[in-house]
């Protein structure tokens, strides 16, 4: 499929993905095989052992190639499993840029497993490029952000860090989890790599767990390739299948996702009980106007603020019906939690309060259920918290 010639919303249904030339199959068929035969020793049909590569799993990388508008896609059993194989590249005494509020597990691989190895992170306000450039050294080999962040919604100018990056010769990587490529394409704005975990967006409907990276450098390419197959963290054909499945109706997701988060931003916006609403579609967000020049739209995921404690914050996403009390993201249902007791309990308190994470923070997933019956919900949730 010519990628210049159709919009996403056709590549996200086509691209990588062409009939059966046997039997006209439309889908792409769950290729459940460890080997492959061979015609003569080493002279094969493109595949002899599916940790190096598996047909399933070639047409989700080339689909999700596409989506980017990536030259190359590799796919990874996780979205750890992507950032595993990013940190692959690195060298004993090498030096990181990364945010401040990256994802968890973004943090936890780096202090805790690439760290032993004398590998150095610095942890910087992404939202600032002067702090970042600050934070660069002679040794700096990657710069690793996401935006929007999580919980906070913090945008950071992608084409403004990946030129930082650039100057220094160090790779730049995106974890574009959050806005996926219907919102954002991080590869159009100068970074060198995206990374994404397909358990959110991409698969959408919380029933698989998967990554990838994608970029247009042949060379990167070949090293993420050759981690594939040396390390061993690669998708199964099933698994690869339903994100397929998932990235057919991304487009159609997103903008249902996009419609009931802002809707609900604003409804939160004016209520009386809420101290603060994170959402970039928001015009007094401070990232508000990158966002609109980096994203096509502002995205499925905020956090707000209720005016009340720990205690009652925790009531209201115990007492939503709609909202289901869960860590994760992304799929077609909704989702509530609350960041200080679940998803960033590991951080000291202190530390949490001064990065913003307040008590009472409550992180929201969109779905795309109807958006008065989402409103409906947390209405009734946050009136019997605050009784
Ligand atoms: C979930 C997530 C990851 C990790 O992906 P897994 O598929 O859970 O391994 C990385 N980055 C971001 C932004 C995420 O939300």
């Amino acid at each position: 499929m010519n990628d210049d010639q159709f919009q996403i919303e056709t590549r996200s249904i086509h691209a990588g993905q062409e009939p059966d030339e046997e039997t006209g199959a439309l889908m792409t068929p769950i290729f459940a095989n460890s080997t492959y035969e061979q015609d003569a020793p080493g002279d094969h049909r493109g595949y002899e052992y599916s940790r190096t590569g598996n047909p399933t799993r070639t047409d989700l990388e080339e689909n999700l190639a596409s989506l980017e508008g990536a030259d190359y896609g590799r796919c990874f059993a996780s979205g750890m499993g992507s950032i595993n194989t990013v940190c692959n590249l690195l060298e004993s005494g090498d030096h990181v840029v990364t945010g401040n509020d990256v994802y968890g597990g973004t943090h936890r691989i780096f202090t805790q497993v690439y760290d032993q190895y004398e590998i150095e992170f610095t942890f910087v306000d992404m939202t600032d490029l002067e702090a970042i450039e600050a934070a660069f050294q002679d040794n700096t080999e990657l710069l690793w952000l996401e935006t929007p962040t999580n919980p906070l919604m913090s945008v950071v100018d992608i084409e403004g860090a990946a030129a930082i990056a650039d100057e220094h010769d160090a790779i730049s990587v995106i974890d574009n989890t959050f806005a996926t490529p219907y919102l954002q394409r991080p590869l159009e704005l100068g970074a060198d790599v995206v990374s994404h975990s397909l358990t959110k967006y991409l698969g959408g409907h919380s029933d698989v767990v998967g990554g990838a990276l994608l970029t247009n450098d042949p060379e990167l390419d070949e090293r993420f390739g050759f981690y594939q197959n040396a390390v061993g963290a690669t998708p199964g054909p099933f698994d690869c299948f339903l994100v397929l499945r998932g990235t057919k109706t991304l487009p159609v997701r997103m903008d249902r996702h996009c419609d009931n988060a802002r809707a609900i931003a604003e409804w939160l916006d004016g209520h009386s009980d809420v101290d603060h609403v994170y959402y970039p579609g928001l015009e007094d967000h401070p990232g508000h106007d990158i966002a609109a020049r980096q994203m096509d739209d502002f995205g499925g995921m905020l956090s707000f603020e209720l005016d009340g404690t720990l205690e009652q914050a925790s009531t209201v996403v115990e007492e939503t019906e709609v909202f289901t009390l869960a860590e994760s993201l992304g799929g077609v249902e909704s989702l509530i939690e609350q960041p200080a007791p679940m998803t960033h309990a590991a951080i000291p308190r202190e530390e949490r309060l001064e990065a913003g994470l307040t008590d009472s923070l409550i992180r929201v997933s969109v779905g795309i259920e109807h958006v008065d019956d989402l409103v409906s919900d947390l209405d009734q949730a946050i009136q019997t918290a605050l009784e």
